[in-house]
């Protein structure tokens, strides 16, 4: 070994002058050195430490671990204390005392914050959600953050070195881009926002501000670009600014619903959006789908909800989203895949519309053309416009619950008095353009603050209740029913003249009176009616409703279940009708009508032929009425086939009774209408009528009219042939007054003709007429059928017709129709030809 100088001073001044610390440890541990560095590396004097433990500073077990030449980095409390950082090595060495432990302490607190705040930067710069791209100044992308992957989807390799445009935003407008670079260039900042191209194809919103970097000589060096996703605000913001906009304008639900579909696809093309309404009964009711073929939408019409109702139906039933990747194979779109399949319709994905209470009020159904689910973009869209459709909906609802406490009455639904206004308003303008009657009527009830006093208000209610729901039966569809206040009504009937309204009056009170429980007590309400009528009374409502109101009045004070027209002549007319009606009725029930015989006389020998039935109502009030008045009425209010069986029943009676008397009356005639003839048991009973009176059928003749051929009823050739048939005979009155042609006459089975007496009358002036009873007696004849003229009054009328070939006559020249007693006496004292 060579000699060495003594470096035992020159070591002891380096440990000294060092700028790391030192201390040197024996192996009891404790402290033999520790320089002026590790004095102020700790902040405590070598004094206080040399000879005493090391643990004060360091754990002496520990630093016995630390291999040799090994190094640490320890953070160390200053006696002041503050934090420092230590990068920390051991050396073992042997002394003549033993083994010696040094250790190096060298101060990197500095470096140690520098490191800290650089990983906090770059834990920033990857960690935050914005996406940072960074790019040269050719435009190429030299760096992106974790967070750009993470919202675009593209890895560093997939773009760096590309520019960011051709990636993101390949369509973006080429000037548009060459602008943005000038202004870059110039270095200034560039705010954007847009829709750009993820990895995957889908697009997302993002904000993008661009940041030029200058060198110091104004030169652009890098181009640093931070993107944040505003998919969410923006489609917000989108959709909002239309849907809020439509609403604004009080655009109807069907179009507001029609904006969101079709804003839904302008922003995401591949999906076909509908919207379906769930009423508070759980039906479905499309209300948009623009590019839905209609007949699609009309097919979920009413459709209830249901826990396998397709898409939407299960949606609405289960209050949350169903996906529905393959509709050919779901067994929820089972009923429905017929439906959807043909028009390219795969996959549907739907979720509820619900309010604020959580209340399911439609669907929004996204469908695709292939198998597949929502991307996350469709998840944001459908969270947007879900929101947007729940508004609309609950504001058409809350409206038309106001609609109905503005414009309805909450007792009994019926329009109230604004409504009715404006809708018998409408039906007035309507009358006038068409000139079309109208008819509004004024429903008072009777006795109903009897009823409200004596079995409560809410039987009053109930009643009230009763009679909106009795009025509004049988109302055609443009009726209107309203109530004005308390127990007062109104209703407007458009096309509606004197006679109609008349019948609508009969029937209102029909039906109104039909008994009622209320409270326990049996009840049959009534009501006052005052009629007014367009254009007679009236030309606007208010007016109208007022005389109506006038007449309701008149009504009352005749007691109870009346009713009164405003117009004096009409209220006359009207009341007659109703009195003789009801007599009618009355004196059929009660045989007050009588049948009265008018001969016919055979030419040229003068023996009776047979005697004519003809009615006839003497009333005890009304006097004698006539068969030309009482008849149509009959036929009018239905009583004509009660009156008809009437007729045949007591003709037959008379004509036994005089046989019995052995009166030689050959044969009676009855007069029948045509409406008789829809009665398909008139033969039958013809026939039992006849048996029971011992009669032959060929004692029967029944007179019919022209207008049987007019009648379009089924029944009436049928029952016409059947009563031919049995050998009852036909003939056919009043003719040459209707329009029968002659090939309908060679039809009907008939045996006789009535020439009509009109023809008659002026026989003896007008030539014309002349001709024509010429005329018929000779279609008689060729035809086979016995002719009779009838009204003959004077002997020139009847020299005429027994010349021209008549085989019957009757008229007064014979005798008027006389009471079955006075035809008696008649037969007896007549000599038949005059
Ligand atoms: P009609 O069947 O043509 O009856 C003949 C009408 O002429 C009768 O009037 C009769 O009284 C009247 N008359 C008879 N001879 C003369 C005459 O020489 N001169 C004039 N000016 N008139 C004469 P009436 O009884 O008032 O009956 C009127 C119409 O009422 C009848 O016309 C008939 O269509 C109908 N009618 C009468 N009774 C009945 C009935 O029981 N049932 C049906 N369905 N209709 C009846
Ligand atoms: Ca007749
Ligand atoms: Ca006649």
């Amino acid at each position: 070994m060579p000699a060495s100088p003594n470096l035992a001073p020159i070591l002891s001044q380096t440990l000294h002058q060092l700028i790391d610390a030192v201390l040197i440890v024996d192996a009891q541990g404790r402290v033999q050195l520790f320089n002026p560095a590790a004095e102020k590396f700790w902040g405590l004097p070598a004094a206080q430490l040399i000879g005493s433990p090391v643990d004060a500073v360091l754990s002496h077990p520990w630093l016995q671990q630390l291999q040799h030449g090994s190094s640490h980095t320890l953070p160390i409390t200053h006696s002041d204390g503050q934090l420092r950082w230590g990068s920390l090595s051991v050396c073992h060495s042997d002394s003549d005392d033993g083994p010696l432990l040094t250790v190096l302490i060298k101060d990197i607190s500095e470096q140690q914050s520098q490191y800290a705040s650089l990983q906090q930067l770059s834990m920033v710069v990857d960690q935050t959600d914005k996406a940072i791209l960074i790019t040269d100044a050719q435009w190429r992308v030299t760096y992106v953050n974790n967070g750009f992957s993470k919202m675009l989807g593209y890895t560093p390799e997939q773009i760096l070195g590309l520019t960011p445009i051709s990636v993101m935003a390949p369509y973006s407008d080429p000037k548009a881009v060459d602008r943005l670079h000038e202004r870059l260039h110039q270095g200034s900042v560039f705010q954007q926002d847009r829709l750009c191209y993820c990895a995957d194809g889908q697009r997302i919103w993002c904000d993008f501000t661009i940041n030029p970097v200058l060198d110091q000589h104004g030169q652009l060096i890098n181009v640093v670009t931070v993107l944040t996703d505003i998919t969410h605000t923006k489609m917000h913001e989108v959709l909002q600014n239309h849907m809020l906009t439509a609403m604004v304008s009080e655009e109807p639900l069907e179009s507001l619903m029609e904006i969101a579909c079709k804003e839904v696809e302008r922003i995401a093309p591949e999906v076909t959006a509908s919207i379906l309404r769930v009423s508070s009964d759980g039906l479905l009711h499309p209300l948009a789908g623009p590019s839905l073929p209609a007949s699609y939408c009309q097919a979920l019409e009413g459709v209830p909800i249901g826990p396998c109702v397709g898409s939407c139906g299960t949606a609405a039933y289960r209050g949350e989203p169903v996906l529905v990747s393959d509709i050919a194979s779901d067994p929820l779109w089972a009923e429905f895949k017929a439906l959807a399949l043909p028009i390219g319709l795969r996959s549907c994905w739907s979720t509820p519309i619900k309010d604020s209470q959580g209340r399911v009020l439609g669907t929004f159904a996204f469908y695709y053309r292939e198998p597949r689910g929502p991307s996350a973009f469709h998840q944001r869209l459908i969270d947007v416009i879900v929101h947007l459709c729940a508004l609309a909906l609950e504001r058409e609802e809350s409206r038309s619950k106001i609609r109905q406490l503005a414009f309805y009455d909450s007792l009994t639904e019926l329009p109230n008095r604004s409504l009715l206004h404006a809708k018998a308003d409408q039906a007035l303008a309507e009358a006038e353009r068409n000139k079309t009657p109208l008819s509004v009527l004024f429903v008072d009830l009777d006795r109903f603050k009897q009823v409200n006093d004596s079995l409560g208000h809410p039987a009053g209610d109930e009643l009230l209740r009763l009679v909106a729901k009795r009025l509004s039966e049988h109302r055609r569809h443009c009726d209107i029913v309203g109530r004005l206040s308390g127990d007062e009504f109104v209703l407007v009937l458009p096309q509606c003249d004197s006679q109609q309204v008349s019948e609508v009056v009969e029937q209102l009170k029909a039906t109104l009176s039909q008994p009622c429980q209320l409270n326990g007590t049996t009840l049959c309400p009534s009501a006052s009616i005052g009629i007014n009528l367009y254009p007679l009374d009236g030309h606007d409502m208010g007016t109208l409703v007022h005389r109506a109101d006038m007449a309701m009045y008149q009504a009352k004070s005749a007691g109870r279940g009346h009713f009164s027209f405003f117009s004096h002549e009409l209220n006359l007319l009207a009341q007659e009708r109703l009195a003789l009606e009801n007599a009618l009725r009355e004196a059929l029930e009660q045989d007050q009508l009588q049948l009265y015989y008018q001969p016919q006389v055979r030419m040229p020998d003068g023996l009776l032929y047979g005697v004519e039935a003809l009615a006839r109502w003497h009333h005890p009030q009304f006097g004698e009425i006539s068969p030309a008045r009482f008849i149509p009425l009959a036929e009018e209010c239905g009583l004509i086939n009660q009156l008809g069986l009437w007729a045949v029943r007591e003709a037959c009676r008379q004509l036994a009774q005089w046989r019995r008397q052995g009166l030689q009356i050959p044969a009676v005639s009855v007069n029948l209408s045509p409406t008789n003839f829809h009665n398909l048991d008139l033969p039958g009973m013809v026939a039992s009528t006849l048996r029971e009176h011992q009669l032959q059928a060929s004692d029967l003749t029944l007179e019919i009219t022209e207008n049987v051929l007019m009648d379009t009823n089924p029944s009436t050739l049928k029952t016409l042939d059947e009563v031919h048939a049995q050998g009852v005979r036909l003939s056919l009155d009043d003719f040459g007054t209707g329009y029968s042609s002659l090939s309908y006459l060679r039809r009907l089975p008939i045996q006789e003709l009535k020439l009509d007496r009109s023809f008659v009358s002026d026989l003896d002036q007008d030539a014309t007429n002349r001709a024509l009873s010429e005329a018929v007696i000779r279609l008689g004849e060729s035809l086979q059928l016995t002719v009779v003229a009838e009204g003959i009054e004077t002997n020139s009328q009847y020299q005429i017709l027994k010349q021209q070939g008549y085989h019957v006559a009757q008229g007064y020249l014979f005798s008027r129709a006389l009471a079955a007693k006075d035809l008696e006496a008649w037969l007896h004292t007549a000599t038949l030809s005059p």
